[in-house]
């Protein structure tokens, strides 16, 4: 590649965050439903939805890291069938990094050689590394995988649960995971200035806002509360909506919040922040 490609590379944004939504519903149903899965960059998944399943062959083998927002199966359902799909390609360990509670739920429940081989005992053809590694993610944050620095933030589930702040060149998008209304998550990003996007969970339409707070999952009028006290520059990007319900839900939403950059994310979609 030479100077001028190379400067034409920058212009067109190749420094920022690609953010690629592999999966974005709270459900399946039909061709356009796909659980939560998305992609930074090439290397790194957050959650390991049936939105992957999507991902060509050759992108798959290069997935080094996924990081899991907690164990629910729609945030999990595929990431048994990775290793499975790329072992002979491989040429170093997938690493799974979580919340150490959420590792070993992991390793008690999905590796564990009753409903799944165990993938962190099998080596990498010609090699003595396994195919995955269970990473728990330190106390401290954050930690820097592949120029990507990813720290934890906090979400409300009834289980072990995080969101994340991910941030690339002095840019950084923040995800829900799933969670209920959790005060110090939207004080912490409000007062960030390096935010550019917030990926919000929105599972309930109003009529459903006691399910919601049963079940630990926003509901349109609790997320449009928050999502209004934030700085106007961020944009609002909905997923995990429950099938069925996406178009009542983006219509009640876009009435408390037409003013500001409202994102509702279909699979496949890409960002750049
Ligand atoms: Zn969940
Ligand atoms: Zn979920």
């Amino acid at each position: 590649m030479n100077t001028l490609e190379v400067s034409l590379e920058c212009l067109i944004g190749e420094q920022n965050m690609q953010i690629k939504i592999l999966g974005c519903n709270g459900g399946i149903g039909g061709m356009n439903r796909r659980t939560t899965c998305y992609r930074i960059g090439e290397s790194i998944l957050i959650d390991a939805g049936t939105g992957l399943g999507d991902l060509t062959l050759k992108e798959l083998e290069k997935i080094d890291h996924v990081v899991l927002t907690h164990a629910h199966w729609d945030h999990i359902s595929c990431l048994p069938l990775l290793p499975d799909a790329v072992f002979s390609m491989r040429k170093s360990p997938i690493k799974i990094w979580a919340l150490p509670e959420v590792i070993n739920i992991i390793k008690a429940h999905v590796f564990n050689n009753h409903v799944w081989p165990d993938f962190t005992k099998i080596p990498i053809i010609g090699s003595t590394e396994p195919i995955v590694a269970l990473n728990p993610l330190p106390d401290a944050n954050p930690i820097l995988i592949d120029g990507v620095e990813i720290s934890k933030l906090p979400a409300n589930h009834g289980i072990p649960a995080c969101g994340y702040r991910v941030s690339q060149e002095g840019k950084a998008v923040a995800f829900t995971g799933d969670t209920g209304d959790e005060e110090q998550f939207w004080k912490t990003i409000a007062s960030d200035k390096a935010m550019r996007a917030v990926v919000v969970e929105c599972s309930y339409p109003k009529s459903l806002s006691e399910l919601g707070k049963m079940t630990l999952h926003l509901s349109t009028d609790v997320a449009s509360r928050r999502l209004a006290n934030l700085p106007a520059g961020i944009a609002r990007i909905i997923i995990h909506r429950k099938p069925g319900y996406e178009e009542i839900i983006d219509n009640e939403l876009k009435r408390e919040l037409g003013q500001f950059d409202l994102r509702f994310p279909i699979p496949g979609q890409e960002y750049s922040f």
